[in-house]
């Protein structure tokens, strides 16, 4: 499928029918499989023989789904989990143990910062949060000898900031630990991290590649580029046997499919944050027109932030598709077909006359949600962020007036009048 450009590999990848067999990729709602050999299901436990056994391990509608992202960002294995929270925990957790360390940039989504500046830190694992618009120079201090990732967002949630891609991988690869990188707004139709030196992606799937907002959902792709038996004391989990798993060597045994395999047979046994078959066939029908819907929330998002720049009521407007915005340049770089549909912006009037705008909103419905086909919005300071401190908050980006529109793919018209009549007192 590799050959192919990026709206035939939505619809293309990932299942692929043989003579006779469902045109569309069959919901195999099954917890198990049968064998008739006690031997060969003895093989499967083994890692020696590939089938299914059981649906916490894998299963055919999940692994086609799977295939189909993988194949989107260009990698060379892909793991579906239940949630994003789970696919950037076990990206984490895959190769970096009690006694490890991660660098993460601080402008990411509030679910990830908790994880990574409070859960992660009760299992005995650092993070130190750094600013990825600082030189590299800066961001270098925060690397220490048990640093074991450096995590960003392609898109930062909410604030849309673009990362330098290039920048942060030559930061991580000079310190001899992966980058990896949340592509959840940019989607791969509008950037692909692994062309830009990212060895590991993750996705909460439950925004733009669903699109209906009709499961939950993640998934964590791996590009098989980062070369784990040179930093080999660093990944003794992935280069010295497993004694769970009867002394494999992952590096050893499946190559660039160490990292991927390890955490399905590993990290999704024991945690089991498995997304049901029902789920994945849902995220697969909405991956079918993600190139189409992405171009749509791109246009309009272009058109909505046009508008309120050029609007009296409007304090200030963040969005990189914007000449002139902080991140214009960076944009055109890695995202020139488009970035995404959320747009960060601030009402005249601070903190209360947003709430009041949204309250008054008639289309536009108030979600704890992002990305989906249907235009809405959320004030983070009062939902999402509200847990964090206002020093947090600043870390993260995060005005206090900050309200975070999500453009759907209505008629734009419809979306501009709308903010129109709740932004007029
Ligand atoms: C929503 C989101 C997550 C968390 O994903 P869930 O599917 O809600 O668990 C992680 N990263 C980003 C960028 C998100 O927008």
């Amino acid at each position: 499928m590799s050959d192919y450009r990026i709206n035939t590999k939505c619809v293309q990848s990932g299942y692929r029918p043989k003579n006779g067999e469902p045109h569309v990729l069959p919901i195999y709602q099954s917890t198990t499989f049968n064998y008739t050999s006690s031997d060969f299901m003895g093989r499967l436990f083994d890692l020696e023989e590939s089938g299914y056994f059981y649906t916490r391990l894998a299963n055919p509608t999940n692994d086609s789904v799977a295939a189909k992202i993988c194949d989107l960002e260009g990698g060379y294995a892909a793991m579906l989990t239940s949630s994003g929270q789970a696919a950037n925990f076990y990206a984490i957790f895959n190769i970096c143990e009690a006694g490890g360390h991660i660098v993460s940039a601080t402008n990411i989504y509030g679910g990830t910062y908790n994880l990574f500046g409070h859960t992660i830190e009760k299992m005995g694992i650092g993070c130190t949060f750094v600013n990825p618009d600082d030189p590299a120079s800066e961001i270098e201090k925060a690397f220490q000898d048990n640093t074991r990732a450096l995590f960003a967002e392609t898109l930062t949630n909410p604030a849309v900031s673009v990362l330098d891609i290039e920048k942060l991988a030559k930061i991580a690869h000079d310190h001899g630990v992966p980058l990896i990188v949340d592509n959840t707004f940019a989607t791969p139709v509008n950037c692909r991290p692994f062309e830009w030196g990212a060895d590991i992606v993750t996705h909460s799937t439950t925004k733009y590649m669903d699109g209906h907002a009709l499961q939950v959902g993640g998934v964590v792709v791996d590009s098989g580029n980062f070369d784990w038996e040179k930093y080999g004391d660093k990944y003794p989990m992935l280069t010295t046997p497993d004694e769970t798993y009867h002394g494999i060597v992952y590096t050893k045994k499946f190559g660039k499919g160490a990292y991927i395999t390890k955490m399905t047979a590993q990290l999704m046994r024991d945690l089991g944050s498995i997304p049901s078959p029902m789920n994945a066939f849902l995220l697969n029908v909405g991956l079918d027109t993600l190139a189409l819907r992405m171009e749509r929330h791109c246009e309009n998002a272009q058109k909505v932030a046009e508008y309120l720049s050029t609007s009296d009521k409007v304090a200030w407007v963040r969005y990189p598709g914007l000449p002139g915005d902080k991140y214009y340049e960076l944009a055109q770089k890695y995202m020139p077909n488009g970035t995404c549909g959320v747009i960060a912006f601030g009402i005249k009037g601070g903190r209360d006359a947003c709430v009041r705008a949204m309250d008054k909103l008639k289309m536009a419905g108030i979600c704890t949600h992002v990305a989906d086909a249907r235009t809405m919005v959320l004030h983070p300071a009062s939902h999402t962020h509200r847990q964090l401190s206002e020093q947090e908050l600043v870390e993260a980006g995060v005005a206090p007036d900050l309200i975070r529109l999500s453009v759907g793919i209505e008629d734009v018209e419809d979306i501009i009048a709308d903010l129109e009549q709740a932004m007029n007192d």
